[in-house]
């Protein structure tokens, strides 16, 4: 009886053993994988100088934000609709401040700040997505961070919840700017992103668009006199991608935009805002933009980089680049949308040619502006 209890007693002291050797391997296992796989807080920890953090902070800080430009009028919308509108916004706007103001980087706040758009379903962006022509989501997102020109972008994800989240994984921890489809979602996998069902994206409003978009395309092409088809989406089908732009307190700019494409779209189509230079942009020499609109003139405008080339190669002012690109050069094309933009000292801007934009400016003095349509 004795023996077989000290067995029993040895085999508890190795397994004590083990679970020691175990929990060290597991701790120096994480640890490498933290020092090599970096979060936003390794980001800002290596960014961000300590002791500039708690002396050199610039009052020159602010953030803007869009959730969409398109014909939005005052007369189709209801008072509960707009201030639902409003109350997202201010949210969102608000969380990016207090990162700023608490000394975080203008990437976190442009990260989380699209986060709150993305996870609300009055915006075409994660959660309030619209359906593609074969009623699935397919989502596109960008990010810029203007101290380095690091990029990184996702388009045509399925199964991502934030795609904004993924794009700052594909710029944090991988060696490229742009990632597609079912291959982003492993990418998402393998840096322990949750994926879900494509169902979470399902709106029965946004279903209802689709099919009265589906319903005008027949119209038209049945019709004889637009058998042209020049439009192939409806205009009303393009409302809702949402952006942040930001100066923290370091200097720093970053932008970000997040979408859900057209309604309608096929053929995997992928618009502006996954593209670095047409729908987002950021360069602490000049400015951080992030686009919204049709998003093919976006990308034959190049606008987001255009609007800093002109600042850079030019001289022209934030306000005098955006007026110039987004009234002039892109409806010379025919396309319609809009911008929101800060510069290195704070100025900022909120230019488009449509009804409407969803938007908001908040300085580092938290003054808070809001705005749907137009002045
Ligand atoms: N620019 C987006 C796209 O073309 C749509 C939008 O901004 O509403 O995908």
């Amino acid at each position: 009886m004795n023996k077989g209890f000290y067995a029993i007693f040895e085999d508890d002291q190795k397994k004590l053993v083990m679970i020691r050797i175990l929990t060290l391997f597991t701790l120096f296992f994480v640890l490498f994988s933290c020092k090599n796989n970096p979060t936003l807080d390794d980001f800002e920890e290596k960014n961000i100088d300590k002791e500039q953090k708690d002396t050199v902070k610039s009052t020159n800080f602010g953030i803007v934000i869009h959730g969409g430009a398109g014909t939005i009028l005052k007369k189709n919308m209801s008072d509960s609709l707009e201030k639902a509108y409003q109350e997202v916004l201010e949210k969102a706007i608000r969380k990016g401040h207090e990162i700023l103001a608490e000394g975080g980087s203008s990437l976190r706040a442009v990260t989380e700040t699209i986060n709150i758009m993305e996870d609300s379903p009055l915006f075409n962006a994660g959660k309030g997505a619209v359906f593609t022509h074969d009623e699935t989501n397919e989502l596109d997102a960008s990010l810029m961070d203007g101290s380095n020109l690091n990029a990184g972008a996702v388009a045509g994800v399925t199964r991502i919840k934030n795609p904004i989240n993924l794009a700052l994984e594909v710029m944090l921890n991988s060696e490229h700017v742009m990632l597609y489809g079912k291959g982003a979602e492993e990418f998402a996998v393998t840096r322990n992103m949750e994926l879900v069902d494509p169902s979470y994206f399902y709106s029965e409003s946004r279903l209802r668009s689709l099919k009265k978009v589906i319903k005008k395309e027949q119209d038209e092409l049945s019709s004889v006199h637009s058998a042209s088809f020049e439009d192939p989406y409806s205009k009303d089908s393009k409302f809702g991608t949402v952006g942040c732009v930001a100066l923290d307190q370091y200097g720093n700019l970053a932008a970000g935009t997040s979408t859900g494409g057209m309604t309608n779209k096929r053929f995997n189509r992928i618009g502006d805002a996954p593209i670095i230079g047409a729908g987002t942009y950021a360069n602490n020499a000049t400015c951080a933009i992030s686009a919204t609109g049709w998003g093919e003139f976006f990308i034959r405008s190049v606008v987001a980089h255009d609007i800093s080339a002109l600042m850079e190669y030019k001289g022209l002012t934030l306000s005098e680049a955006a007026e110039e690109v987004i009234q002039r050069k892109v409806p010379a094309l025919g396309g319609d949308g809009g911008v929101v933009g800060i510069d290195r000292e704070g100025n900022v801007t909120m230019e488009f040619n449509t009804a409407g934009m969803y938007r908001a400016h908040m300085n580092s003095e938290g003054t808070l502006n809001i705005g749907i349509y137009k002045k």
